[in-house]
C-alpha cells in the first residue's frame, strides 16, 4: 500500500485552470516540473504555479494522463476510509434510481465520477464485475477488494481489466476471479424485469452493455408490431426488450457468433417467440446486401462499437456513422424508427446529429427526431468532467 503523497507536482503557469475547475485529469503537458520521484500509483501533491496547494491525485508515468485527482481538500488521502465512503454514497445513490428497483444488474462505481478514477464497478445480481485502469486503482487493487466486500457483500468478484486503456497506463491485461467463489459460467440477473446472462470470462466490457438499460425501454416502446433490425445486436438487449414489447419478427446482427448465440438463449429465458433471423455479418456490408433484396423494415437499432478512440480518428468515425445511418434510413419503410447510438465520447451530441442529418440527406429521407437519449443514470455524468458523458441516441422519425 503506497503510503503519503512522495512528491509535489507543480502545474505551469496558464495550465492551472482544468485543476481549479476539478477537471480530475493532469496531462503531462500541464505539468512544470515535478519535485520529489513518485513512484506508479503514488499519491501526489498538485500545486499552481506560485506553489498553491490545489489537489491530490495518484501518479502514472507512462500515461499522458500523469494525474488522476481524487479531492480537492488537503485533509483527504486514498485511504480505506475515503475510499470505503465513496463506495457507499455510489451505492446510495444507485439505490435511490429508479432503474434498480426492477433490476439487479447496473453500475455501481463509475470511475471519475464516483470520485474513484480508474474504478469500474457493475453489479450483476449477487456477483460484482470491476475494472481496475488506473495505476492508482491498480496498487490498491487488494485494497479495494476488501472493501468491496464490506461495502456490498458479494458472492464473487470477477475483474475484466482488459480494456485497451490499460495500455495507456503501463499495466497488462488481466482477468480473473479475484475473490470468492467461483460463480456459473452464466451469472444470471434481471433489468427491468427480464431476465438475462452474462459470461464473464468471454463477454465484452464487463459482460453487458448497462448504460443502454432505459434506451432499450424507449426503444422497445416503438415496438409493436413492427419488423425489427436489431444492428450490433450484441447479446439482444435491445431486441429481447422490443420483443416483450411486441415486435413480432426481429433480425439481429452482429459480427460476433457467441453474442449471437446468446440472443436465442435470452429470448427463451424470457419466454419471448418472434420470428427470429440470427445474422452473423459486417454491418455495413449487410445493410448494403438488405438494399440489394430490397429487404425494409418498421424499425433499426444502430448501436455500433465506439468508433472514435481518439481526435485523429473522429474524421473516420463520423464516415462510419454516416455510412450505416444512411444505409439503415434507406432500409426503412415510410414513417419508419430509427434509434441510433454513438458511444464515441469524443463526438459530441452536436456532431451526430449533424451526421444523421447528413445521412438523411444523402438518404433523401425526411427524419424527424422523437427522442434524444443518453446513458443511463447508474453512468452518471460529472459536470467538472465532461468526459464522463459519451453515450447519445436518436430516436428518430423517417419519412
Ligand atoms: N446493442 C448491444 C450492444 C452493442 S456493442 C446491446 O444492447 O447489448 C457493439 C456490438 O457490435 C458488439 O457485439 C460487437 O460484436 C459488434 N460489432 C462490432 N463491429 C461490428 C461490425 N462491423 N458488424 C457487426 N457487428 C459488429
Amino acid at each position: 500500500m503506497p503510503s503519503l503523497p512522495s512528491a509535489t507536482v507543480m502545474l505551469q503557469q496558464g495550465r492551472e485552470r482544468p485543476v481549479l475547475a476539478h477537471h480530475p485529469w493532469v496531462f503531462s503537458g500541464a505539468i512544470a516540473r515535478v519535485i520529489g520521484r513518485p513512484a506508479d500509483g503514488d499519491e501526489v501533491d498538485v500545486q499552481t504555479g506560485a506553489g498553491e496547494w490545489v489537489a491530490r491525485g495518484t501518479w502514472s508515468s507512462a500515461s499522458q494522463i500523469r494525474v488522476r485527482l481524487f479531492t480537492w481538500d488537503d485533509r483527504e488521502h486514498l485511504e480505506p476510509d475515503l475510499i470505503r465512503a465513496r463506495l457507499e454514497r455510489a451505492f446510495a445513490l444507485r439505490q435511490q434510481l429508479p432503474l434498480t428497483h426492477r433490476s439487479n444488474a447496473y453500475r455501481v462505481v463509475y470511475s471519475e465520477a464516483d470520485g474513484l478514477p480508474g474504478l469500474i464497478v457493475d453489479r450483476y445480481g449477487d456477483d460484482l464485475v470491476i475494472q481496475i485502469l488506473t495505476q492508482g486503482m491498480a496498487v490498491r487493487l487488494e485494497q479495494v477488494l476488501e472493501l468491496l466486500v464490506q461495502v456490498f457483500a458479494p458472492r464473487s468478484i470477477y475483474e475484466r481489466s482488459d480494456a485497451d486503456v490499460r495500455q495507456k497506463e503501463g499495466l497488462p491485461q488481466e482477468s480473473g476471479l479475484r475473490w470468492g467463489a467461483p460463480a456459473p459460467a452464466a451469472i444470471q440477473f434481471r433489468t427491468h424485469d427480464l431476465s438475462f446472462s452474462v459470461d464473464w470470462r468471454d463477454g465484452q466490457k464487463t459482460g453487458f452493455y448497462l448504460d443502454q438499460s432505459d434506451n432499450r425501454l424507449r426503444v422497445a416502446s416503438y415496438a409493436v408490431g413492427r419488423e425489427m433490425l436489431d444492428c450490433f445486436c450484441y447479446s439482444g438487449g435491445f431486441a429481447v426488450y422490443a420483443a416483450r414489447a411486441g415486435a413480432p419478427q426481429i433480425t439481429a446482427v452482429d459480427s460476433s457468433a457467441g453474442a449471437l448465440a446468446r440472443v436465442a438463449t435470452h429470448m427463451q429465458q424470457n419466454q419471448v417467440h418472434p420470428e427470429l433471423e440470427l445474422v452473423e455479418a459486417d454491418v455495413f456490408k449487410q445493410l448494403r446486401q438488405y438494399r440489394l433484396e430490397e429487404r425494409d423494415f418498421d424499425l433499426i437499432v444502430l448501436d455500433p462499437p465506439k468508433f472514435a478512440h481518439s481526435q485523429q480518428q473522429i474524421d473516420r468515425a463520423t464516415r462510419g456513422y454516416k455510412d450505416i445511418n444512411m444505409n439503415a434510413m434507406r432500409l426503412l419503410r415510410q414513417g419508419g424508427i430509427l434509434a441510433t447510438f454513438s458511444c464515441s465520447g469524443l463526438l459530441s451530441a452536436e456532431l451526430f446529429q449533424k451526421v444523421v442529418f447528413g445521412a438523411a440527406l444523402d438518404a433523401r429521407r425526411e427524419v424527424q427526431i422523437l427522442e434524444r437519449l443518453t446513458q443511463a443514470a447508474d453512468h452518471p455524468v460529472l459536470l467538472s468532467f465532461p468526459e464522463s458523458e459519451y453515450l447519445k441516441g436518436f430516436i428518430c422519425r423517417v419519412w
